[in-house]
C-alpha cells in the first residue's frame, strides 16, 4: 500500500444490476418495461434548451408542489434528489448521526449497509423471520434510527400500515425511514402518518411505478422539519443536485395520474399471472407485492439457472448471499417478456 493510500476512505460499493446496453429481455432491475406517460415525451420535445445555459431552481419548487399536490401534503414536507438513493443517502447522512446502531433487516437494500459504513453509522441488522417477514419487536430496541423497505426487497412483501405504524409509534426517539420504491404496486403508504408522527420520513421514486429510472428522481416526505435539515445537508453537498429535464419531466409525470394508474394495473395482472406460471413449474415463491417476484425451484440450482437465462439472452437477479442463495428475483416485464421467460423456463424444468 502506498504511503497516501492510508488516508484514502475506503469502501465497499454497492454493485448495481448488470445494464447490458444490447437488446435482452431485462427483468434483473425492476425497471417498468413501459414508457413514461405521453406527456413526459411532449415536455422532452417541446423543452426550451436555451434554459440549460441556466442552472435549474436549488429549491426544485415545482417539482415539490406538484408533488405535494399529488400527495395532499405542503411543499415544506417534500424533497426531492437524484433518485431514491441520492434521497436514501442524504437521509441517511442528516438522520443517523447517533453512536447507538441503527435497525434495518438483514435481507434488504443492500445499499443501507454500503451507507452505514461510508458515513461511518454503526448499524445492527434484525433477522427477518422463517417467512422472510419483519419482526416488528426486534425494532422496539434502543437505536440510532430505523430504516426498512415497505414493501422489502427482493423478497416483495408488503407488511401493513398497522405494523409500521407501530414501529413508527415505538420509535419516537430516532427517525423512521419507510423506504416505498414498490409502494404503488401494493397497498397502503406510511404517507397516511405524516401528519401524525415528526419522526417518519418516507422515501417513493419515479423509477419503478413512474417509468423514469433514466431521468432519475426520488423524493421524501416528512414533518417540514425533518425536510429543513435534509435540505441543510443538500445544501452543504451540492446545490443544484436536480438537473432542468428532470425537473420538467417530473411536474409532468406527476401530474398524469390516469396513465399511471393504467400502468400500475397492468404490471399488477403480469405479475398475478406469473406467480401462477411459476407454480405451475414448480418453483416457490414469496407473495410480492412489488414488481418483482422472489422465487427459487427445489430442484434446480439458482445460480446455474441464472446463467443459463442469461445466456439465453434473459437477465434476472442473483445475490447468491446467506439465506437466500437459492431465489432469483424476476422483475415483472410486458406480458410477451414474461412469455419468453416461462417458454424458457418450461423447457428448463421440463429436462
Ligand atoms: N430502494 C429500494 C428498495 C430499491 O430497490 C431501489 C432500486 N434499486 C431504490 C431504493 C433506488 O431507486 P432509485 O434510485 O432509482 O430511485
Amino acid at each position: 500500500m502506498r504511503e497516501f493510500e492510508k488516508n484514502i476512505r475506503k469502501v465497499e460499493p454497492y454493485v448495481p444490476g448488470e445494464q447490458p446496453q444490447n437488446k435482452v429481455i431485462k427483468l434483473n432491475t425492476n425497471e417498468n418495461p413501459y414508457p413514461p406517460s405521453p406527456r413526459v415525451t411532449k415536455a422532452l420535445e417541446e423543452m426550451d434548451t436555451d434554459r440549460l445555459r441556466l442552472y435549474p431552481d436549488p429549491a426544485c419548487a415545482a417539482l415539490t408542489e406538484a408533488l405535494a399536490d399529488f400527495y395532499h401534503v405542503k411543499p415544506e414536507q417534500v424533497f426531492v434528489g437524484v433518485g431514491s438513493d441520492d434521497v436514501l443517502s442524504m437521509c441517511f447522512l442528516t438522520f443517523f448521526n447517533s453512536e447507538k446502531p441503527i435497525l434495518f433487516p438483514d435481507i434488504t437494500y443492500s445499499f443501507y449497509k454500503v451507507w452505514a459504513n461510508l458515513y461511518r453509522i454503526p448499524y445492527e441488522c434484525q433477522k427477518l423471520n422463517g417467512d422472510f417477514r419483519i419482526v416488528k419487536e426486534d425494532y422496539a430496541k434502543e437505536n440510532g434510527g430505523v430504516i426498512f423497505p415497505n414493501p422489502n426487497a427482493p423478497t416483495g412483501i408488503y407488511e401493513e400500515l398497522d405494523m409500521v405504524e407501530e414501529i413508527v409509534r415505538r420509535n419516537q426517539a430516532s427517525v423512521v425511514i419507510v423506504d416505498e420504491a414498490y409502494v404503488d404496486f401494493a397497498g397502503r403508504s406510511a404517507m397516511e402518518l405524516i401528519d401524525k408522527y415528526e419522526n417518519l420520513i418516507v422515501v417513493q421514486t419515479f423509477s419503478k411505478a413512474r417509468s423514469m429510472a433514466g431521468m432519475r428522481i426520488g423524493y421524501a416526505v416528512g414533518h417540514p422539519r425533518l425536510i429543513s435539515y435534509l435540505n441543510d445537508a443538500k445544501y452543504s453537498f451540492n446545490s443544484y443536485t436536480m438537473n432542468q429535464a428532470a425537473l420538467v419531466c417530473g411536474v409532468e409525470a406527476v401530474k398524469d395520474r390516469e396513465y399511471f394508474e393504467e400502468g400500475l394495473h397492468k404490471i399488477i395482472t403480469t405479475r398475478e399471472w406469473a406467480k401462477v406460471r411459476l407454480g405451475e413449474l414448480g418453483f416457490r415463491y414469496l407473495d410480492s407485492s412489488a414488481n418483482f417476484i422472489f422465487a427459487a425451484h427445489p430442484k434446480y440450482d439458482a445460480r446455474e439457472l441464472f446463467e443459463a437465462l442469461k445466456e439465453n439472452g434473459i437477465y434476472v437477479r442473483y445475490w447468491g448471499s446467506e439465506r437466500i442463495e437459492q431465489y432469483l428475483r424476476i422483475t415483472v416485464g410486458t406480458r410477451e417478456e414474461m412469455e419468453a421467460l416461462f417458454e424458457f423456463l418450461e423447457k428448463y424444468v421440463g429436462n
